[in-house]
């Protein structure tokens, strides 16, 4: 999350600052929250109050409930005081976090300053200072200054600050989602190739210590600051030499430098002709030496070095630049950081990378029959499976989950929600209600917006998709069944979000094995089975297809897809394994 500070002395204007921008920052249809820093003993809560009787007692979480406002009260017994950052995680995902206080903590901040505080300013010793908001013109200082009343400067020199001025890339064509007329159903390789070649990146981009960069997209391409290695070095622990001096002879003797090289100390005097010098893994080679002998295979009397004859030139040492060279290529555009990336990138001399801001990725849920789970026992009533489903998704690809909540099967209460949805997020991905039936009201609602597309697309299981566009947010509407939600979002969504996120079109990870079960199939649509290997690594598949069957999808570890054509499957023929890895699923 996005989180900047305001700090300041007492009576500096911290808390009327944060007030303002608040204020300014919700008005833009931003979700805020914010955290601020107290001295131990200063308390919420009265001594006495029902609550505070409760923690007293020895409740770890308490609860305060009313129907305005619900307050979470945590006591820390015997631990340390918690870092920022493990109460930032406490948040709900907003789109910006203003901490109070925490002058220490290394985000970063504004000092708010008020000339009758009478103390002097924190900026010039504080580094994570950014700016400073004053009430009197102050002396030069390196750092912006703004007038602690200019509420608006201030919010927009946070925007730049923290990367929320985003939508600075291109939109989508107005019909986009537009399939080639005269097509009835739709095979799911054509519907594929129609979203790559219609889809971009829609997110604006931001530089992040490469240390933080895991799961983000690279939005340019990186390059080697540095070789890796820098510098020729040993790769075993050893004696180096100059191959060209070796003497003559089945065994080889030289006498020994008194000196050594290490990793981090190097020798940095020259190695003479004929002599070697005792080295360690990954100290630099020494001017004088271009070949190391393994230390299990030589013996020492009296500082003179012997092995036997047979060494190779250049062995056991690595050439500076061997692995990468410098200026080459590190890794491209639309690459996702993973943590061995991370280590190449480090490596390689790069602290900061230039990556796509994290997609905003929108989940809401529609249909007067959902409630949320446990909160009811009528059993005409179907809990809320898909959002919790879609959201954590969303999580495990490495986007930023926006949870909208599900709406009832009413006109006006989805148009609120999408309005909502299209300022919050840079795609919404509903369920439910996107058919073309009676109470479809997603589908109605959007066709008004003259996008909407029905992709009646060539799969089982999977309804028609209901693709469509809202204020520029693209939408994809997804069935409402939780079989079929699943696996249209594996299938369809999954590459799309990657595009729109500014990496690559993903195509799952397939394996042909085994078939452990029988089955028929008539030409005309591609089917996903709910599958999982057996002990043999034989692929068996859920007993049931029905569609109804969540827990097939728990039970799997990946699905079966069976081509468009007909296929006649017996225990033992090939067929397409698509483990849930493989789809980024964990
Ligand atoms: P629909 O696409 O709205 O016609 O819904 C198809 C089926 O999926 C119905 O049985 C719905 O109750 C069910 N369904 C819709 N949304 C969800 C959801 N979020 N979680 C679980 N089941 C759902
Ligand atoms: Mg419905």
């Amino acid at each position: 999350m996005r989180v900047f500070g305001i700090t300041g002395w007492k009576n500096s204007g911290k808390t009327g600052l944060m007030e303002r921008l608040v204020a300014h920052f919700t008005a833009k249809g931003l979700r805020v929250s914010t955290l601020k820093h107290t001295h131990h003993g200063v308390d919420l809560e009265r001594p006495g109050t029902d609550t505070h009787r409760h923690r007293e007692a020895g409740g770890q979480e308490v609860v305060l409930a009313s129907s305005a406002r619900v307050s979470i009260l945590h006591e820390l017994r015997e631990t340390d005081e918690p870092r920022l950052t493990d109460l930032i995680a406490r948040l709900t995902p907003c789109d910006l976090v203003l901490v109070e206080g925490f002058k220490s903590a290394p985000h970063p901040k504004i000092e708010a300053h008020r000339a009758a505080t009478g103390e002097a300013l924190l900026a010039p010793k504080n580094q994570t200072i950014r700016a400073v908001a004053s009430d009197t013109p102050l002396p030069a200082l390196d750092l912006p200054v703004f007038d602690l009343d200019d509420t608006k400067a201030i919010a927009a020199f946070i925007e730049v600050a923290t990367g929320l001025t985003r939508r600075d890339a291109p939109r989508l064509a107005n019909d986009c989602f537009a399939l080639p007329p005269g097509v009835n159903w739709t095979p799911v390789d054509d519907a594929l190739t129609t979203l790559r070649d219609r889809l971009h990146p829609v997110t604006g981009t931001e530089r992040v210590p490469v240390a933080k960069a895991h799961d983000r997209i690279l939005a340019t391409d990186h390059v080697a600051v540095r070789a890796n290695p820098p510098g020729a070095n040993a790769a075993v622990d050893g004696y180096g030499f100059a191959y060209a001096g070796l003497p003559a002879g089945d065994v080889i003797q030289m006498p020994l430098v008194d000196d050594r090289a290490a990793a981090g100390a190097p020798f940095n005097g020259t190695v003479p002709m004929g002599h070697a010098i005792r080295i360690l893994t990954g100290a630099l080679l020494p001017d004088g030496v271009d070949t190391v002998v393994m230390q299990e295979d030589v013996q020492i009397d009296d500082n003179t070095l012997s092995f036997p004859a047979g060494i190779k030139p250049g062995a056991n040492a690595r050439a500076a630049g061997e692995d990468v060279k410098a200026g080459k290529l590190a890794l491209p555009a639309g690459h996702k950081m993973r943590a061995p990336d991370v280590a190449l990138l480090s490596a390689l001399g790069l602290s900061d990378a230039q990556v796509h801001c994290r997609l905003r990725v929108g989940v809401l849920s529609t249909g007067d029959e959902l409630a949320a789970p446990g909160t009811t026992l009528d059993p005409a009533r179907t809990y809320d499976a898909n959002r919790p489903m879609l959201l954590s998704l969303v999580e495990n690809w490495g986007y930023t989950p926006v949870d909208l909540g599900h709406v009832k099967d009413d006109r006006d209460e989805l148009r609120q929600a999408f309005d909502d949805a299209a300022s919050r997020a840079d795609v919404i991905l509903t369920s439910g209600g996107a058919s073309a039936g009676d109470e479809d009201h997603v589908s109605a609602l959007l066709d008004q917006t003259g996008s909407l597309h029905h992709w009646r697309i060539a799969i089982k299981p999977g309804r028609p998709l209901a693709l469509a566009q809202w204020n520029d947010t693209p939408v994809f509407g997804l069935p409402g069944n939780p079989v079929a939600a699943l696996v249209t979002t594996l299938v369809f969504a999954r590459p799309a979000l990657s595009v729109l996120a500014g990496g690559n079109w993903l195509t799952p990870q397939a394996f042909n094995l085994p078939a452990a079960f029988a089955k028929s199939k008539k030409p005309g649509r591609r089917e996903y089975l709910r599958a999982r290997l057996n002990d043999d690594d034989h692929v068996e598949v859920f007993q049931s297809e029905g569609s109804g069957r969540i827990s097939g999808l728990s039970w799997a570890t990946g699905l079966v897809e069976l081509p468009d054509g007909a296929a006649d499957i017996k225990p033992g023929t090939p067929v397409r394994y698509l483990p849930y890895s493989g789809f980024g699923l964990t």
